[in-house]
């Protein structure tokens, strides 16, 4: 059962259901890149005014506990950067009065820590390029204890939550918590029940839903090919952005999600705050996650997953019939 008596679940709950308020409320007044970052990655408005919006709350609600965030004020900082900044300022200000530039640049500075033994991981907006396209985006947010993820929240504006269909466009928020299960509920207005989430059932591999991501450069459409065609599975692959991918497999919407490593990035190693909440959500719903060969994911190794390669996160059942499948294709 969802224990929403400790603190640290109310407050990521919480924190979760007002960033993502705040990134819709961005998305409603101007949809572009303000920074294209050295990665060549997009970065918005709403990605600062979010990251600023949880690094000044964890810093008053858990001093001792450090942010490891995607996001840093470093261009913000810079003359070009201004004028953003300007407008990251103003959104903020909306609902934190007196909000400052100097004070914003120091909120999403909070997020450059580095991993300890109990630390807090936060993408302020995981697919950015879904959230300008108008597609599928998340709020994701995980509490992460000797290297293993305790509590993830995701908030998904974009995902009807399946349990409340009189407020279709609330989105959902999905909760996990190490023991206590996943849930979901709706992300705004924050009313309704948390109902558990479940992985699907099926456990014939032809039947599986695939789950991908819509970047083709994020990861590799050969190899998904190639491991759709050693299952026999003839369904395309669901392409989406974001963990909302995690979302719908812990829903029983689809049964294996892959990241396999983009021909172009093969060095290419995943970021925590990429897969932190998310996993934790699967797990908890009865899923399984490990890298491609079958490891856990190790998340005690600094900003990104550096012993592992990829993603394999299922249903449970389609596990090892997966992992098979990839040694099969040589993934
Ligand atoms: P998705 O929409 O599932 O591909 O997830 C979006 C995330 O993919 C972004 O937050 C990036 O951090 C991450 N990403 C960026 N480049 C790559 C890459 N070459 N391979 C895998 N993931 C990437
Ligand atoms: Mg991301």
């Amino acid at each position: 059962m969802l224990n929403l008596k400790r603190p640290e679940t109310i407050f990521a709950i919480d924190i979760v259901r007002q960033a993502s308020q705040l990134v819709k409320q961005v998305q409603a007044k101007m949809v572009s890149p303000a920074i294209t970052k050295g990665d060549q990655s997009p970065v918005t408005v709403a990605d600062f005014a979010a990251q600023a919006l949880v690094g000044r709350a964890l810093a008053e609600n858990f001093p001792d506990q450090p942010l490891v965030a995607e996001e840093d004020a470093s261009e913000l900082r810079q003359p070009n950067g201004q004028h953003t900044l300007a407008q990251v300022t103003e959104f903020v200000s909306a609902l934190i009065p007196q909000t400052t530039p100097e004070k914003i640049c120091m909120w999403i500075d909070h997020g450059v820590g580095e991993p300890t033994e109990i630390f807090w991981t936060l993408d302020p907006i995981d697919g950015t390029k879904g959230f300008l396209r108008g597609d599928q985006y998340a709020v994701a947010f995980a509490l992460i204890v000797k290297g293993k993820v305790q509590i993830g929240v995701l908030g998904c504006p974009n995902i009807a939550d399946g349990s409340r269909p009189d407020l279709a466009g609330s989105g959902t928020l999905a909760i996990a918590v190490r023991g206590e299960g996943a849930w979901q509920t709706c992300l705004d207005p924050a009313t309704g029940a948390f109902e558990p989430l479940q992985v699907s059932q099926v456990k014939v591999a032809e039947q599986a839903r695939l789950l991908r991501s819509f970047e083709a450069g994020h990861t590799n459409i050969g190899q998904m090919d190639y491991l759709a065609k050693e299952l026999s599975v003839e369904v395309d692959p669901v392409r989406m952005d974001s963990q909302a991918k995690y979302m719908l497999l812990a829903a029983g919407e689809g049964e294996l999600y892959l990241r396999f490593l983009s021909s172009r990035q093969p060095d290419y190693r995943e970021k925590i705050w990429d897969q932190a909440a998310g996993s934790l959500i699967v797990e908890e719903a009865g899923g399984q996650v490990s890298d491609l060969r079958g490891r856990p994911l190790d998340f005690s190794a600094g900003r990104t997953l550096l012993h592992n390669r990829g993603v394999l996160a299922s249903n449970g059942y389609l596990h090892q019939q997966a992992l098979q499948a990839l040694r099969a294709i040589n993934a």
